[in-house]
């Protein structure tokens, strides 16, 4: 049943209500195809498939986008989700996320090489759990520009290291958004993005950059 919630529409079924002008999105995840990581393509695919709220995923194998190719062919049959191409990489400042390009960055290069790649390649260069080991940290307050978001909810990190990332978003002027980063079963979906688009890798991707996301933690 669809129902006018204020401006937004809302769907109710048996698993609850939901928006429908927008989409709930897992911005990191990783497969089986991380060096540190068990989550097999398929189960992806099929427990996508199946989630009652979240209906997008971006892989974001570390240095590969294998993981990705695989879940997006096993999704193929599913067409109410949306599999987001990318890689996590390691920079000589910290660790960067590259959405929506199909090719790598160079490895351990400097976070301005990273940032031109995303750039050249119309991708959104995302900062993932910047004070944790291997994060950014405040090298994002030097280097805002080029940068297209921080994660600012990542269930791995403390609550503390959540809400220092959440001030670096505010004090950068960028959009903050919030993925499981799950390696394994037991993590994924554990936190996401609602994002004001359609169910595709485009809309998506310009909603990032234009701040329409919000980051949520999933109810336990
Ligand atoms: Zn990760």
């Amino acid at each position: 049943m669809e129902q006018a919630g204020g401006e937004q529409f809302i769907y109710c079924s048996a698993e609850g209500c939901r928006r429908i002008d927008m989409i709930c999105v897992d911005l990191h995840l990783h497969t089986r195809f991380s060096f540190d990581a068990s989550i097999n393509p398929r189960y992806v695919a099929d427990s996508l498939n199946a989630h009652p709220i979240i209906k997008g995923v971006a892989i974001t194998d570390h240095n590969t986008l294998e993981g990705y190719s695989h879940v997006r062919r096993f999704a193929a049959g599913y067409p109410d989700v949306v599999i987001i191409p990318g890689v996590e990489v390691g920079t000589t400042l910290g660790d960067v996320i590259v959405l929506g390009v199909l090719e790598k960055p160079a490895y351990w290069a400097s976070l301005e090489s990273a940032i031109d790649f995303a750039k050249a390649r119309d991708g959104v260069l995302i900062v993932p759990h910047p004070y944790r080991g291997g994060g950014i940290r405040d090298a994002a307050r030097r280097i805002p520009n080029g940068l297209g978001a921080i994660e600012v909810l990542n269930p791995d990190s403390s609550e503390e290291e959540n809400k220092l990332s959440e001030s670096l978003a505010k004090t950068t002027n960028l959009p903050g958004v919030g993925g499981s980063d799950a390696h394994h079963v037991f993590q994924m979906w554990k936190a996401y993005t609602e994002v004001d688009a359609d169910p595709n890798v485009d809309s998506i991707l310009k909603a990032i950059r234009n701040s329409k996301v919000k980051a949520v933690l999933a109810k336990a």
